[in-house]
């Protein structure tokens, strides 16, 4: 931590910091400069935040240098991490060797529907389906999805199917039999910042899928990820889902530098959801080529067997021309950024 004195500060004032900073078993360095004097903490930065030193006279500013999160930080953990998906010998990776491609509706909406979307998921060369049984819907009149029955439809699907699932839960009560059904939970843009829930995934002993907020900072978003490993939970994947800006053309701005930046400061796995970011299905090929290109480590897509009729995000789903376009980009684009195709496991 850096605490950068005003121009008028006097001695007394630098004395001041040093003495509080020093009574709390901190080391103060100072440096005077021509115009100003800045003091370098050194010592247990949370004791530092509890002096509350902006407010001492003569404090111009105070800057942290550190990470504020420990656990999904690279700085104590510089290797990359990768998470595994899926029952013991059926699991898939997510990580910095390969792409792993999930895809799947974005609402279960019946047994049929589930299962020719997992089909069709699986032939594009997806190696864990998504469904959303729990849905965050915007409005309290739209399809709220089909709760448990359409856990235990995704279930049923996996058995035919092999594919691992992952799916949304949004409250915490929810945690325990959505976590009974899932191989992965997922919490969505709307719950990036419930802190029970967040407390109640890292306990549920399944990896997480951890939606960027709408709104949130990348900082934000990775001391949400913090709550999770908190609990004992190291398994957290991220997802850059796009974020919100003044450009009405696409539902979401797809923050693609998320992904390197992210990269650089947590050893966490970041995939990207293109059909969330975009709400438009004509541009999910061009941004998953992006994502791949850049460095992601997955991409999760939305497919359904008929879009026009879908309770939820038919405009973004892809099927047909535009999924096998999708499927050839996933098996050529990893080799061109030295990784593989993660494989599906085998049934
Ligand atoms: C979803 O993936 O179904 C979903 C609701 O996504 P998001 O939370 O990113 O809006
Ligand atoms: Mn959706």
């Amino acid at each position: 931590m850096v605490v950068v004195m005003s121009p008028d500060a006097t001695a007394e004032d630098v004395a001041r910091v040093v003495a509080r900073v020093e009574g709390v078993g901190g080391e103060a360095n100072v440096s005077k400069g021509v115009v100003r004097t800045i003091i370098g903490l050194v010592g247990d930065i949370d004791s530092f935040h509890h002096l509350n030193l902006r407010t001492l006279p003569g404090v111009a500013d105070v800057h942290r240098i550190s990470d504020p999160y420990k656990l999904v930080s690279r700085q104590h953990h510089p290797d990359r991490s990768t998470v595994w998906v899926g029952r013991p010998g059926r699991q898939v990776p997510i990580g910095p060797e390969t792409v792993t491609f999930i895809a799947g509706p974005c609402a279960v909406e019946s047994a049929q529907q589930t299962l020719e979307a997992a089909q069709m998921a699986r032939s594009a060369g997806a190696t864990i389906l998504r469904g959303g049984a729990f849905k965050p819907r915007t409005s309290p009149y739209a399809f709220q999805g089909l709760g448990v029955q359409g856990l235990e439809i995704l279930a049923d699907v996996r058995e035919a199917t092999g594919l691992p699932i992952v799916t949304e839960v949004v409250d915490a009560r929810d945690v325990a039999v959505v976590a009974e059904y899932a191989d992965m939970l997922q919490i969505g843009t709307r719950n990036m910042a419930n802190f029970g829930l967040l407390q109640a995934a890292g306990e549920a002993g399944k990896p997480v899928l951890l939606k960027r907020g709408m709104t949130a900072t990348i900082e934000e978003w990775l001391m949400a990820a913090e709550y999770i490993v908190q609990r004992g939970n190291l398994d957290v994947v991220l997802c850059e889902r796009g974020i919100r800006t003044f450009e009405p053309s696409t539902r979401n701005t797809l923050d693609i530098s998320a992904v390197p930046v992210v990269q650089a400061t947590s050893h966490l796995p970041v995939i990207v959801d293109p059909s969330h970011a975009a709400g438009r299905k004509d541009l999910v090929v061009p941004l998953s080529r992006a994502a791949i290109a850049v460095g992601a480590d997955g991409v999760i897509v939305d497919v359904h067997p008929q879009p026009e009729v879908a309770l939820c995000d038919g405009p973004q789903a892809l099927e047909g021309a535009d999924l096998r376009e999708l499927a050839q980009a996933v098996r050529r684009f990893p080799a061109l950024v030295g990784r593989t195709a993660a494989q599906a496991p085998v049934v």
